[in-house]
């Protein structure tokens, strides 16, 4: 039988989750203060979910720079290394807001990437 710890973000109380797993099962979960928190430990543990950050190469003429994007929602870490190859090879050009989706709909997951900045030029 193993332990994990989880920290729940679900809210900010943030419980501080304990997981018996057995088998590679959860056997039980203990720590939170409301069902919400059963939901978290069970995906932490399946699928774990975080928002994906990076840069993008962003090209104004002759000039370069990075452009940093996020995911708008978390989004399974199994994702990521394909989410990176995309990324690598996506360009964008200015002007950019924070907020505009850069990439719509990613691996068609229903999750954005966004960018995390505005560049108006270059
Ligand atoms: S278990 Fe419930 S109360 Fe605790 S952090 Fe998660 S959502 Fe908030």
């Amino acid at each position: 039988m193993l332990e994990k710890t989880v920290v729940c973000t679900t809210c900010p109380l943030e419980c501080t989750l304990k997981l018996t797993i057995n088998n590679d099962a959860i056997e039980s979960i203990s720590g939170n203060k409301c069902s919400r928190g059963i939901d978290y430990a069970k995906l932490e543990f399946i699928d774990p979910q975080r928002i994906f950050t990076s840069t993008l190469l962003i090209k104004d003429n002759n000039k370069e720079s990075l452009l940093p994007i996020r995911s708008s929602k978390p989004i399974s870490q199994k994702l990521f290394k394909e989410i990176i190859e995309i990324v690598n090879k996506t360009e964008v050009s200015p002007p950019i807001k924070m907020g505009d989706i850069i990439i719509n709909n990613i691996l068609n997951s229903e999750i954005n990437i966004v960018a995390s900045r505005t560049i108006i030029k270059l």
